[in-house]
């Protein structure tokens, strides 16, 4: 079982990626933004509650985020990896994905540090508005999750670091070579 953590700031990648690896591989995906997105869009309670938060850029609250994970998680069948893209976002939510995945008897295998610059990804985010339909890809909502993701978010690259699971990857420029360099991590990582 390879549970693979997919990680970067808002618009370094992590989607696109994490689909050629669905792709590739057959694993399967979880996208915590898209798992919320759908809850909007049903209009259930989460999704009320979510809203308010993905609008104002900020993130919604960790004990809920570990519950919609652990859900989610539990509702795979046998498989052979599993792509957690956008979560953790928080030290709290990094710690209690490693308590899941230790009752589940396993654990991440590998952290993929998707790092692009801060110019690319604001070029990339407000091009991605114009197509997105996303209410949160606008210039002032993208300059808010960057900020979070700069407080809340990037202290774990050093937390993964600390756990022995950390690889940095070059996200910007071809495509086709970034997805070749996650390729190489993941086929050189253990089953656990
Ligand atoms: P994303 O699609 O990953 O960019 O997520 C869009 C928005 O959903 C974020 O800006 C947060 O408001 C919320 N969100 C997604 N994943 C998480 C998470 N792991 N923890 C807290 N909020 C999240």
């Amino acid at each position: 079982m390879k549970n693979i953590v997919i990680f970067g700031a808002p618009g370094s990648g992590k989607g696109t990626q994490s689909d050629r690896l669905v792709a590739k591989y057959g694993y399967e995906h979880i996208s915590t933004g898209d798992v919320l997105r759908a809850q909007i869009k049903n209009g259930t309670e989460l999704g009320k509650t979510a809203k308010t938060y993905i609008d104002n850029g900020q993130l919604i609250p960790d004990s809920l985020m570990v519950d919609i994970l652990a859900k989610t998680y539990d509702s795979f069948g046998k498989v052979e990896g599993v792509i957690f893209d956008g979560f953790p976002r928080t030290i709290p939510q990094a710690e209690a994905l490693k308590a899941m995945l230790a009752e589940r008897g396993t654990d991440v295998a590998v952290m993929l540090d998707l790092d692009v610059p801060e110019d690319e990804l604001m070029a990339r985010l407000i091009n991605r508005g114009k197509t997105s339909g996303r209410a949160d890809d606008n210039e002032e909502t993208i300059k808010k999750r960057l900020d979070v993701y700069h407080l809340q978010t990037s202290p774990l690259i050093e937390w993964y670091k600390a756990d022995g699971k950390y690889n940095h990857i070059n996200g910007l420029g071809d495509m086709e070579k970034i997805f070749a360099d996650i390729c190489v991590v993941i086929d050189n990582a253990k089953s656990i």
